[in-house]
């Protein structure tokens, strides 16, 4: 039996635990045990860049597949500072799990580039993902790694990595990624994809708890992209939304919070903000949204907030997690011994990689599919994909997060085995 990998970087090796402990609950053969902790394919790529200033930087940026058992890999590509491979493993396992339990054709990849976008100007920014895109393109297309925009990326950074490799290739590839702007090959609907999934899910939550959403009240983390469509389509349910927050602080209505006034806020702020909300939003502003009192909670904003430090404070029965990793291995210990019920932010947050999907499916067949369908589609799959993990856990008697990845790892293993052991 070959050693089990562990890694000093806390991510990585919470993916890879993870990872086993689910494993070995399903008795998953030690052949697939090993294949599956590695990725297949992590490259480094320098990207050397030069600045408005006249000097040159060669940036380090990354890409690794995890797996393309099930399809293409999927996966965005991230712009930060604290980019590395060890990261980019950790979050491309995450993605095939992600995937397989979204029952869409794709394997895990994510990528990136060590960088620090704010001090960055447009100029700069256009030539690392030109030479990022050029570097990696032996390695990327529509039937085998499919990028998305992640963490200060966007439609732009697609469309440059899009038009360098269809320039390189000669002929136009819109299908190589996805989270494309809807006039230039991108899908109606996507942009609330990710939030409309995970207010489907909670949704879907409170079906199977026999309660009504008129009668449920709601705190959402972050009014950001998630955060803030989850907001929406709670409140279009009609889920009292009682508390909702950004960076500039947390703000509280018993009445529910007026979210058409939030969006209204946020666009007549200059960095789209919900500062001074309290004023025009008829609210109070309260210290933290974490513990606001609300049955529901849905963490949107970002990784680790709910810790050791925060988690025992936590007045909601349920959460649903729609950042990545909103709860550290801590947190999710003590929220766990108070009994709260925790729906796994890859399945709560799957939307967003399902809608990529479909962007990608429209776009390999020349289709532009009208919203109302995307949306349908979309909260049909969510819908189906919270009732499986549901019925699997309470048949197993087990808690969502871990039956979520067992099914999950369940159909990667059933198609490795298929497919067979060769590359
Ligand atoms: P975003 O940048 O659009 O929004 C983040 C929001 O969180 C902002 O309102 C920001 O002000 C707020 N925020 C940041 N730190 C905070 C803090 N400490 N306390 C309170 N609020 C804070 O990002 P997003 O696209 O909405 O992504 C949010 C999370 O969801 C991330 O974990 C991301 O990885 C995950 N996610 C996003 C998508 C997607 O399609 N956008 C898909 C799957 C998962």
């Amino acid at each position: 039996m070959q050693a089990r990998r562990k890694s000093s970087n806390v991510l990585l090796d919470t993916a890879l635990q993870e990872f086993y402990g689910a494993a070995d609950e399903m008795g998953l053969d030690e052949k697939l045990v090993s294949i599956l902790s590695h990725s297949e394919r992590r490259i480094h790529v320098s990207i050397p860049v030069e600045m408005d200033d006249g000097s040159v930087n060669v940036f380090d940026g990354y890409r690794v597949q995890h797996s393309t058992a099930l399809g293409p890999s999927k996966g965005g590509i991230r712009f930060d500072s604290e980019v590395d491979m060890d990261e980019c493993e950790a979050l491309a396992m995450l993605m095939t799990w992600k995937c397989s339990l979204a029952g869409i054709p794709y394997g895990g990849g994510k990528g990136g580039v060590c960088c620090d976008p704010l001090n960055l100007s447009k100029k700069e920014k256009e030539k690392i993902s030109r030479t990022y895109g050029a570097r990696i393109e032996p390695i990327v297309g529509n039937w085998s790694d499919v990028p998305a925009p992640d963490m200060n990326t966007s439609g732009q950074e697609m469309v440059w990595i899009m038009d360098t490799i269809s320039k390189m290739r000669g002929k136009l590839e819109p299908s190589l990624l996805t989270g494309k702007p809807i006039k230039y090959w991108g899908s109606q609907g996507r942009n609330e994809a990710t939030g409309r999934g995970v207010a489907t899910c909670g949704l879907e939550f409170m079906k199977v708890l026999d309660k009504n959403p008129d009668d449920v009240t709601a705190a959402v983390q972050g009014f950001g992209n998630v955060g803030s469509y989850t907001a929406k389509c709670l409140n279009e349910a009609g889920v009292k939304v009682v508390a909702i927050s950004d960076i500039t602080g947390s703000y509280y209505s018993e009445n529910g919070i007026n979210i058409r006034r939030a969006f209204e806020a946020i666009h007549s702020h200059p960095k789209k903000l919900l500062e001074g909300f309290e004023k025009v939003g008829n609210c109070e502003k309260i210290d933290n949204v974490l513990f606001a009192d609300a049955e529901f909670l849905f963490p949107c904003a970002r990784d680790g907030v709910l810790n050791r430090d925060t988690a025992g404070s936590v007045k909601a029965k349920y959460i649903v997690e729609g950042a990545n990793g909103p709860i550290t291995p801590d947190g999710d210990k003590i929220l766990d011994d108070k009994g709260v019920l925790i729906i796994p932010d890859f399945l709560a947050n799957s939307g967003g990689v399902i809608g990529s999907y479909f962007e990608w499916a429209q776009n390999l067949q020349g289709e532009f599919w009208p919203e109302e369908e995307y949306n349908n589609k979309l909260m049909n799959i969510m819908k189906g994909n919270f009732r499986l993990v549901w019925d699997y856990a309470e048949a197993k008697h087990l808690k969502m997060r871990r039956a979520a990845t067992m099914a999950a790892i369940q159909r990667v293993a059933d198609v490795l085995e298929m497919r067979g052991i060769f590359l």
